[in-house]
């Protein structure tokens, strides 16, 4: 028996209220999952989602941040206090879809802002709750340009949920300097000029040569990867221009640093052995990695409890990935609980895990997500209390 307090009757009226919008909701899921958009080119879903929450009773503003695709929701409390965010990435990944799973992350903050709206009009306590649309995370840093603009000022604590295989509500990620890289050659006949060229694959091809090697003598939580994004026009033209992209991640974004002085000393050792130019540019946006916040991850657990949906151990498969919400994390107490949306040991990123992304695992998964996040912001409206603590942990957190 949960007390009869006002914080527990709303916690009440919001889980009832998703299971009301259960099947809307995985229908929405489902259409964005079927629509699978770009980074910050998810207008559809961005449409979908504003005009879910706004029918359920949120005051919806679209474009903030100068993002188009940016949206926020709102709903007020009963007086002044604190702004809790949550937030809903819904952006798809080019060739694979929704492997990513952003369509149950979209669902989840859009269910727990429209039962929270629709059950708690206004909200029996001060301060408001926002769901904050926060475009391409995969490869634009859309949190960052969003914090850039100001959009994440007045919020005092954020949340989301990433769908994985299995429930674990703290994991830690990776920083990322991403990096571009191009070589410039000299273009000539492949067969009857071949010694007047100067081959730029073969300088981008010494760059991945020379990568890999030092990938042996890297710290073994450090990753390493990339792609070549142009390699050349056509088999009889000697290339004379190629371009590859890398991510260079690690624990922590010293070592990062770290790793792009050393990719540098490659590119160059790349161009100099193949007579090419190179360019290397780096992204001036350094993802950093998530600060944990465990008052309000123990928060989060507790509610999971509350409804019954059981956290996992770690089944020490997969390694870690990154977030554009470790720079929020960075920023201000922010959390970014895993859910699980599909069994053991199916990769991100992967084609299995787009189609999982639409299963009936997935619809569980986002239920429990929209009502544990609603819970979890109505506690730190709820108990001032609850919230210092959520500061104090972020300030310890400080690195
Ligand atoms: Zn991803
Ligand atoms: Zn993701």
């Amino acid at each position: 028996m949960t007390p009869n307090t006002p914080l527990e009757r709303a916690k009440d009226g919001v889980a009832a209220a998703v299971n009301r919008f259960a099947d809307e909701l995985e229908a929405l899921s489902h259409r964005i999952h079927d629509h699978p958009e770009l980074a910050f080119r998810e207008e559809k879903a961005a449409s979908w989602l504003t005009e879910f929450l706004e029918a359920k009773g949120a005051l919806v503003e679209r474009g903030i941040g100068g993002l188009p695709t940016a949206f926020r929701a709102t709903v007020a409390g009963s007086g002044p206090g604190p702004t809790i965010a949550i937030l809903a990435e819904y952006d798809a990944l080019p060739g694979i879809g929704h492997a990513c799973g952003h369509n149950v992350i979209a669902t989840a903050g859009a269910g727990a802002g429209a039962a929270i709206a629709s059950a708690l009009r206004p909200l029996p306590f001060g301060g408001a709750i926002q769901v904050i649309g926060t475009p391409a995370e995969e490869g634009g840093a859309g949190k960052v340009k969003l914090m850039e603009a100001g959009v994440f000022r007045d919020v005092d604590a954020a949340m989301m949920i990433h769908g994985r295989p299995g429930t674990q509500v703290w994991r830690p990620s990776l920083g990322i300097v991403k990096v571009k890289c191009e070589f410039f050659g000299k273009a000539a006949h492949a067969s009857s000029w071949p010694w007047r060229g100067v081959n730029a694959l073969n300088a981008v091809i010494q760059l991945f040569v020379a990568f890999d090697a030092m990938r042996q003598q890297l710290r073994p939580d450090a990753r390493v990867h990339g792609v070549i994004t142009n390699g050349g026009a056509q088999a009889n033209i000697i290339p004379e221009y190629t371009s590859a992209e890398f991510y260079l991640r690690a624990p922590h974004t010293d070592y990062c640093r770290e790793l792009l002085q050393r990719f540098e000393a490659a590119a160059g050792g790349a161009a100099t052995a193949t007579g090419c130019t190179v360019k290397v540019t780096a992204d001036p946006i350094v993802h950093e990695p998530l600060r944990p916040n465990a008052a309000m991850a123990g928060l989060f657990a507790q509610n999971l409890q509350r409804i019954d949906f059981p956290e996992d151990p770690d089944d020490g498969e997969a390694g870690y990935a990154s977030t554009d919400c470790g720079n929020l994390s960075q920023a201000l107490p922010t959390i970014h609980p895993y859910i699980r949306i599909c069994p053991d040991g199916v990769p991100g990123h992967s084609r299995e895990m787009a189609e999982w992304a639409r299963s009936p695992l997935a619809r569980t998964g986002m239920i429990a997500a929209a009502k544990a996040m609603a819970m979890t912001a109505l506690d730190l409206l709820a108990n001032p209390a609850d919230l210092a603590r959520a500061k104090e942990d972020f300030a310890r957190g400080a690195s």
